[in-house]
């Protein structure tokens, strides 16, 4: 499992602040923890937005502790099960009474969670792997979402932008103000996300990635796999 922690901000800006990937899983998911707030100056814990929780609880909880960070959000890329496996942990672990815990997914992936989830799972396992084994070695009964996000919206510090295509709810989760952009599977480093899965839709997800090409060149992405580039460097790919 790597790890490493992101400084996005440069020197001067007017809100440091630091994200962590933890890369999670047999598929190697980056899960985001995505502090909302500055350290404080007392040893408090800050609340934060995990963004694709996708295996491996247990080493999220642990990050998360060792941080000092507890999830306001749970943010969902998309529905794949590679990116939300661990969100059934998450929940039952991180509810804290008094304290609002939002999962947020866009509503075309909505039924990739709550009760009726495993069936959309299985399929969608099947399709690509011809059998489950992924899917049932981690399942967990998946809780429903509390937010059903569309173009537009905001949640936390980000701005949802619908890009459909890898799957019909992807969304990449835009932060205006740090200029930096959770692409999901959507657009990776020197690559762009598969259409073979059920829901895939290769015009869509084009017309997907024109808007993001179309966005400041200066934007930094992180990507639900593989490491971080910018707009302008994936830009010059095409
Ligand atoms: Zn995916």
């Amino acid at each position: 499992m790597n790890e490493h922690t992101k400084q996005p901000n440069q020197p001067g800006d007017a809100f440091p602040i630091s994200h962590t990937v933890i890369v999670v899983g047999a598929l190697a998911t980056n899960c985001w923890l995505y502090p909302l707030t500055e350290p404080g100056p007392y040893e408090q814990d800050r609340g934060c937005a995990v963004i694709d929780p996708g295996a491996d609880p247990d080493a999220i909880i642990a990050r998360m502790k060792r941080l000092r960070l507890y999830p306001q959000y749970i943010l969902l890329t998309h529905g794949h099960f590679d990116h939300v496996a661990a969100l059934p942990r998450l929940v039952s672990h991180c509810t804290r009474p008094g304290k609002a815990l939002e999962i947020g997914i866009h509503h075309a992936d909505a039924s990739f969670l709550g009760p009726d989830a495993y069936t959309v799972h299985r399929t969608a396992f099947c399709a690509v792997a011809g059998n489950s084994a992924y899917v049932d070695a981690l399942w967990e009964s998946m809780p429903s979402p509390t937010k059903l996000l569309d173009e537009g919206d905001r949640i936390g510090p980000f701005t949802v932008l619908h890009l459909p295509g890898h799957s019909p709810g992807s969304m990449g989760l835009y932060d205006a103000e740090r200029k930096l952009l959770f692409s999901g599977d959507t657009l990776f480093k020197q690559g762009i996300g598969r259409t073979d899965l059920p829901g895939g839709d290769w015009d869509a997800l084009q017309k997907s990635l024109e808007r993001l090409f179309a966005l400041e060149g200066a934007i930094r992405v992180y990507p639900g796999h593989g490491p971080e580039t910018t707009i302008a460097a994936e830009r010059r790919q095409v």
